[in-house]
């Protein structure tokens, strides 16, 4: 049985008075029937975990260094992440490529280091709308996959998630059918390199999810659940994909 997760990347929103949302997800869903993940700004991982020990809610970084420590002004790594109470990181999404150039092998440095320090990597792919439209969407995820996932990924260690660039934060979401045809492409992929490990990891659709569209978007072959954007920063909308994902 492949878990199934619903994560939520509140990216550059949040601060202390944003705990209340967490308090009411704990409130509402204190043992759903499938794991949940919120990833806060940095700022807010410790105390998050912290109000989230022996609960069913994990809490993950955005995004580490590939690095141990170091130079690196601003930068956060991966067993900084875990020290303050993080299970998972989010890797390579595509705003952390486009604002900071991070490429595909930057991202698989940064999942061996995620690894190295215990933690779970929610390694994103997906296509521009450009390569959509070209009709190269198959390969671009497939070079994706190839380069920023290393040797060694296991059903435990990582997750992925396959986001259209063009779905994030637009209210515009792939069909169900191109939905299927990318997910079931990742899943040969994973299972030809990674053998039965491939068959169990994760596979998350992220790009527009909302309570109204959670149930049909989870009936999809191969979508073991979502990484949310917008609609996990409200405890009730968030709440609502988790029941959608647990009834799937
Ligand atoms: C995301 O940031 O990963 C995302 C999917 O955002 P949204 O749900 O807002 O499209």
């Amino acid at each position: 049985m492949r878990r199934k997760l619903a994560a939520g990347n509140w990216k550059m929103n949040g601060t202390t008075a944003s705990l209340s949302e967490i308090e009411k997800l704990l409130e509402t869903h204190p043992d759903p029937a499938c794991e949940m993940l919120i990833c806060p700004p940095a700022t807010l991982i410790a105390q998050m975990a912290w109000r989230c020990r022996n609960k069913h809610l994990k809490i993950g970084g955005q995004d580490c260094h590939w690095a141990a420590s170091g130079a690196h002004t601003g930068d956060i790594s991966a067993a900084m992440l875990a020290d303050a109470g993080a299970s998972h990181v989010i890797l390579g999404h595509s705003e952390r490529r486009t604002d900071h150039g991070e490429t595909d092998a930057m991202v698989l440095e940064k999942t061996r280091a995620a690894w190295a320090a215990g933690l779970i990597a929610v390694v994103c792919v997906g296509e521009t709308e450009r390569q959509r439209d070209l009709g190269t969407t198959l390969p671009v995820v497939g070079g994706q996959l190839d380069t920023s996932l290393p040797e060694g990924c296991t059903a435990a260690n990582t997750v992925v998630a396959y986001e259209p660039v063009w779905a994030i934060g637009t209210g515009r979401t792939p069909t169900l059918d191109e939905i299927a045809e990318v997910h079931r492409f990742m899943r040969a992929t994973l299972v030809e390199r990674f053998g039965d490990e491939g068959a169990g990891i994760a596979l998350l659709y992220g790009g527009s999810v909302k309570p109204s569209n959670a149930a049909e978007i989870f009936a999809v072959a191969d979508v073991d659940g979502a990484l949310v954007g917008g609609a996990s920063l409200k405890a009730a909308d968030f709440g609502a994909i988790v029941d959608a994902l647990a009834a799937a």
